[in-house]
């Protein structure tokens, strides 16, 4: 029944989609590889059809209050929240962050837009909680006041305030605090996500273990009893002794918690993920650590933390197998080649392969094996291998505004240990985003105070 009603039918549609730009449609473009088995070329296909294809940004976040009555599931959620999204954007730089890169520059929600949504929200939804999300939600400019006016507003009420997990600084102990006025203060989460400072410089995690211990003896000295900390293991130019440096730092925020609180009962969890490589960023380029040397790794820092006799057994370890984070990595950076990989497993039986008891990393190995032995390639050289500057990438033709140049450059920074400054307080260093793109950062301070809201149990504001 194609085209019934509608002339040129779906393939009509997705052209006119594709014209526009800004909507990839894959049937419209064709890629051809050498017999190294890279890439040589991909061009689009269609008249009209870009060979690039451009990101789109929404700049006027108050003008997009979305979503204003978010689906409630029936059924109990993990997250059992609303969120409301208090901007966009993230230029900290960190140069594992795919999300970061994607979304930039900084646009931040002024503070009244999102005391309206957080009211219109919940009035909608019923829900008892708000997190109050972004990329990095305590860089927003006016967040001491969004927080302290939320709080008001809702002081003595059942409606409960979160900030996801946040970077390590003091200043985020405040908000935290601030949020919890009325409430248990159980547990914080950080993510210095390198554990030597030498790795935090390749990865632009601009955090020394000085300002981590500042942090945990602020919320230790304010009450909580446990401390959260995320990690990654399998970082570009690590080594063991970077993984081993997470028990050092888990065994000072121990003993710093004892410390300020004196009290035994405190803990500190260390979740560690394995590290893949994502496109669109700085370590688009870098070798994924195998699986085995994943495991490896993550079992001496194990043992380095079971053995402690001191502070062994304060400290939680929570790890992921190097095996899902392989397949994790050839989905990051496959091609299309990868395409039929997925579908082979799937008809193999794979389904539901994020949970780990669906989990089969040999049905996976072997269908890769099967398909890639089509074309002479292998897991190995879509994610153990580094990459070449020079290597047409297969997403080098979806365009999120960063100059390849740049981002090829930040990959040289990061393997010399050099870090990049946040261009919201420093000089632009010309990703390429905002003149190609057509955008600016927008951020505040907006001069309001207070948010225009009533205190729900108590007089207005
Ligand atoms: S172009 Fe400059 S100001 Fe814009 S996001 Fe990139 S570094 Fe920041």
């Amino acid at each position: 029944m194609e085209g019934r009603g509608r002339p040129g039918g779906r393939r009509e549609i997705l052209l006119r989609l594709a014209r526009t730009g800004g909507v990839y449609v894959p049937a419209f473009y064709d890629v051809s590889y050498r017999a190294d088995g890279q890439i040589d070329q991909v061009v689009a296909t269609e008249p009209g059809v870009p060979d690039r294809v451009e990101k789109h940004t929404v700049m006027d976040l108050d003008a997009w209050p979305y979503p204003k009555q978010p689906l409630v599931p029936l059924a109990e959620s993990v997250h059992e929240r609303m969120s409301v999204e208090i901007f966009r954007g993230c230029t900290r730089g960190c140069r594992f962050c795919q999300a970061g890169m994607i979304t930039r520059p900084v646009r931040e929600r002024s503070i009244s837009g999102i005391g309206a949504m957080v009211e219109q929200g919940l009035a909608a939804t019923g829900f008892e909680e708000v997190g109050l999300l972004s990329l990095s939600s305590a860089d927003h400019t006016e967040i001491a006041d969004i927080t302290k006016g939320l709080a008001d507003r809702y002081e003595g009420t059942q409606t409960g305030l979160s900030l996801p997990s946040t970077r390590v600084d003091a200043f985020n102990i405040d908000l935290a605090n601030e949020l919890t006025r009325n409430g248990r203060r159980s547990g914080l989460t950080f993510a210095p996500e390198g554990g030597s400072e030498r790795i935090r410089k390749v990865i632009n995690k601009m955090v020394t273990e000085e300002d981590l211990i500042k942090t945990v003896a602020a919320a230790y000295g304010a009450g909580w009893r446990q401390v959260k900390l995320y990690f990654m293991c399998g970082l570009p130019t690590e080594t063991d002794e970077d993984v081993l440096q997470i028990a050092e730092l888990a065994k000072r925020v121990i003993e710093t918690g004892r410390e300020v609180s004196g009290r035994r009962d405190i803990r500190c969890t260390v979740s560690i993920g394995g590290f893949v490589p994502k496109p669109h960023t700085p370590f688009q380029w870098a070798a994924q650590l195998s699986a085995a040397d994943t495991d490896a790794r993550l079992a001496k820092l194990r043992e380095a933390i079971r053995s402690d006799k001191r502070y062994g057994s304060s400290i939680g370890f929570r790890y992921h197998d190097g095996e899902p984070g392989i397949v994790e990595g050839l989905l990051s950076r496959g091609d299309r080649r990868v395409g039929a990989v997925v579908e082979a497993v799937w008809r193999d039986g794979g389904r539901f392969d994020g949970w780990s008891e669906h989990f089969s990393y040999e049905r996976w190995m072997r269908c890769a094996a099967t398909e890639f032995a089509k074309n002479g390639l292998d897991v190995d050289w879509f994610t153990t291998r580094e990459r070449d500057e020079d290597e047409v990438l297969p997403w080098d033709h979806v365009d999120s505004g960063l100059d390849k140049t740049w981002l090829w450059d930040d990959w040289q920074d990061a393997l010399s240990e050099r870090e990049v400054d946040d261009c919201r307080w420093t000089p632009c260093f010309e990703c390429g985003v905002c003149p190609s793109m057509g955008t600016t950062i927008e951020t505040g301070p907006t001069g309001k105070k207070l948010l225009p809201l009533t205190v729900v149990n108590g007089p207005a504001l």
